[in-house]
């Protein structure tokens, strides 16, 4: 008897290898054990030219409609993917065309193994990466100066020279929203909230007083007045941290927290924190919008090129397909979560479960082989998704 639902599920298919292994994970996987109605959007890169990029502005909004979306890896095209493709023009970015519309946070999570060795041994629990997306580093405003005195800020009401350097130099202005930092707020605390794990916000606000300041403020007040009670009848907390005795902490910890960071830091730890972790096969990314009713979900991994090119050739493959199984686990867990279905959320967990113990009965891709000592020959994607469905299979 397959597990079902009854509101859609919207599904982006995607590009290269991660399509391909999408192909097989709904073949042996999904729809094996799971039926429910899927709205599928195609936003390969050929359709995204073909509909000038209006499919994925589509799929966007369905997501928003009906709450639950799932995506594979897409090609972001360059200039040489122009040249392949022959496209119109350099579509942008699927995942940046989607945040906006959904304006969300998008979650970086580990997927944590047993016998997969982490970089940092005693990290058992996730840590949940959250990173700003708007402002700051990433719209800044630049200037090389012969004179940094001659430098002047005026508003409607004050002229302010900053320096007093009679100095060759430069210059850099940012800004952020009161708008942008409340939404991110209430993303966070709201997704804290549906994992059931504690919050930390870091800044440096001791130094930027203003600034970091005005952000540890914004999350301090949208706490107390939203989310406090909340957090307090789930036995959680939230904290904020200076960002240096938080990288000290996070360093110690087993982990277990979502950790919030500004634009800039959140590029930077999101790269330590996945390191840390192992592989990229094993991260996972969940776009939650601020009000907490929309999230989509998807591995953190690209379209995986240069097995694409060996695939072509009619090699095996290897590639882990694990982030994008775990990207239809969440999926189905937040579908189960929203209708309250706890057949759903247990059927998607029984999924999670499978896949854990195929690794860990030793049946596992190539890039998982490269960080088990002693491990056991790799086996091919399709292997081990027959794997995970036997598995799944003898769970009952
Ligand atoms: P990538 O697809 O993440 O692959 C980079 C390398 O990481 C691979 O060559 C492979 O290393 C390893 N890897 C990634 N995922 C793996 C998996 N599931 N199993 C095993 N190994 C894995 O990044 P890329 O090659 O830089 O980008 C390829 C395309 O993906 C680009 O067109 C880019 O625009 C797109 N992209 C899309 C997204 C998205 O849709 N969210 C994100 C990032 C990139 P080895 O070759 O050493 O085996
Ligand atoms: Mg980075």
């Amino acid at each position: 008897m397959k597990i079902t639902f009854e509101n859609p599920i919207v599904e982006m298919t995607g590009d290269e290898m991660a399509q391909v292994m999408w192909d097989w994970i709904k073949e042996y996987l999904i729809n094996e054990f799971f039926e429910g109605p899927i709205l599928v959007y195609d936003l390969s890169i050929q359709n995204r030219d073909k509909t000038e990029d209006q499919v994925t502005i589509d799929a966007a909004k369905a997501v928003v409609t009906y709450r639950v979306g799932v995506k594979c890896a897409t090609i972001t095209p360059d200039e040489e993917r122009v040249k392949e493709f022959s496209l119109k023009k350099l579509w942008p970015s699927p995942n940046g065309t989607i945040r906006n519309i959904i304006n969300g946070t998008v979650f970086r999570e580990p997927i944590i193994i047993s016998n997969v060795p982490r970089l940092i041994p005693h990290w058992r629990l996730p840590i949940i990466v959250a990173r700003h997306a708007y402002g700051d580093q990433y719209k800044p405003f630049e200037i090389r100066s012969n004179n940094l005195s001659e430098i002047e800020i005026k508003t409607a009401s004050t002229q302010q020279k900053p320096f007093d350097l009679n100095e060759e130099g430069i210059f850099l202005a940012i800004h952020n929203t009161k708008k942008s930092i409340e939404g991110f707020a209430r993303s966070v605390f709201n997704f804290s909230l549906l994992r059931g794990y504690d919050c930390y916000f870091s800044t440096k606000n001791t130094i930027l007083k203003t600034y970091d300041g005005f952000f540890k403020e914004i999350f301090e007040q949208i706490f107390q007045n939203e989310f406090a009670n909340k957090f307090e009848a789930k036995n959680l907390k939230y904290e904020h941290r200076l960002i240096d005795d938080m990288v000290a902490k996070v360093l110690k910890s087993e982990g277990g927290f979502v950790w919030a960071l500004k634009n800039y830091d959140g590029d930077v730890e999101s790269d330590m924190v996945a390191q840390g972790f192992g592989s990229l096969g094993l991260m996972t990314s969940v776009l939650l919008s601020s009000d907490g009713k929309v999230v989509e979900t998807e591995a953190a991994h690209g379209t995986v090129t240069r097995h694409y090119r060996a695939w072509q050739k009619g090699e095996s493959v290897s590639t882990n397909p694990i982030a994008s199984i775990f990207a239809w686990t969440q999926a189905l867990y937040y579908r189960g979560i929203f209708d309250n279905k706890l057949d759903l959320v247990q059927g998607a967990q029984k999924l999670e479960k499978a896949v854990r113990q195929t690794v860990e009965g030793g049946v596992y891709t190539r890039d998982l082989a490269a960080l088990i000592p002693q491990s056991n020959q790799p086996v091919t994607t399709l292997e081990f998704l027959q794997a995970v469905q036997r598995n799944f299979r003898n769970l009952d």
